[in-house]
């Protein structure tokens, strides 16, 4: 249902809880952030409201450079605090949150189970999670560029999905990069000082940003606190256009 990412500075906490707050009139039925706290990430999930995230998150209290946020709004598996994203694949190396539908998602699944991964939700959104960690295992790294293997194993699943998705990707070990991509469930890109903002619409950006750029179907973005690319299925890096926040409401 809505999506926040962000990758820069220490502070992913803030922009994570006020954007998904601020995404609350959409509705949903439970939520939850990861935030890489230095080693890997920690991930609160809470079923019912922000600010029951807020206060677990508040419990155990962490911050970090790069989370990602979701509230979800179920469709495949109850709203219970397993199903609520973001979502882990393989042993913990990719984190994710979704919003749509993956219609061949049991299929995937079973495939996936037979190659010795588990599941710990009744989600669709998981299956791509566990898609994009056997997609890393086939995809060699690429000495010049690191974030090319993260790209590939990401187009490699993603070409796999049928159906809907908005996707916000981090990697365990890559604690600066976060990847979105989209193919009818909408994503925007907020561009900061040395820091990037994503959701699933621009309400979250509004005060931290006000230059944004609109993802289109079939796009993928990389986003890094150095700066940013997007490139499209087919027709390669995208030269994308930088929009007024204001303009654009
Ligand atoms: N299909 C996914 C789920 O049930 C995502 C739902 C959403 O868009 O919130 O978890």
């Amino acid at each position: 249902c809505g999506i926040v990412g962000y990758v820069g500075s220490d502070k992913a906490g803030d922009f994570l809880l006020s954007g998904l707050r601020r995404l609350e009139y959409r509705g949903y039925d439970s939520a939850g952030v990861a935030i890489h706290g230095g080693d890997t990430f920690h991930i609160t999930r809470a079923v019912g409201r922000i600010d029951a995230l807020a206060s677990s998150l508040g419990q155990n209290p962490v911050d970090g450079p790069i989370g990602i946020g979701h509230t979800r709004w179920a469709t495949h598996g109850p709203a219970t605090q397993e199903n609520a994203h973001p979502h882990v694949g393989g042993d913990g190396e990719v984190i994710l949150v979704h919003n749509g539908v993956i219609e061949n998602f049991q299929t995937l699944k079973n495939e996936l189970i037979e190659k010795g991964y588990a599941f710990q939700s009744a989600t669709d959104s998981e299956v791509v999670a566990h898609l994009i960690a056997e997609g890393l295992r086939v995809t060699p790294e690429t000495a010049e560029d690191p974030s090319l293997q993260y790209v590939q194993a990401v187009q490699w699943a993603i070409a796999q999905l049928r159906g809907t998705y908005g996707l916000v990707i981090a990697f365990r070990d890559q604690p600066d990069l976060l990847i979105a991509a989209r193919f009818g469930s909408p994503l925007v890109i907020g561009i900061g000082n040395g820091e990037y903002f994503v959701a699933s619409d621009s309400s979250p950006l509004a005060g931290c940003t006000d230059r944004i750029v609109y993802m289109a179907d079939h796009q993928l973005a990389v986003l890094r606190p150095q700066g940013f690319s997007v490139t499209h299925r087919e027709q390669g890096k995208v030269t994308v256009q930088i929009q007024p926040l204001e303009a654009a409401e």
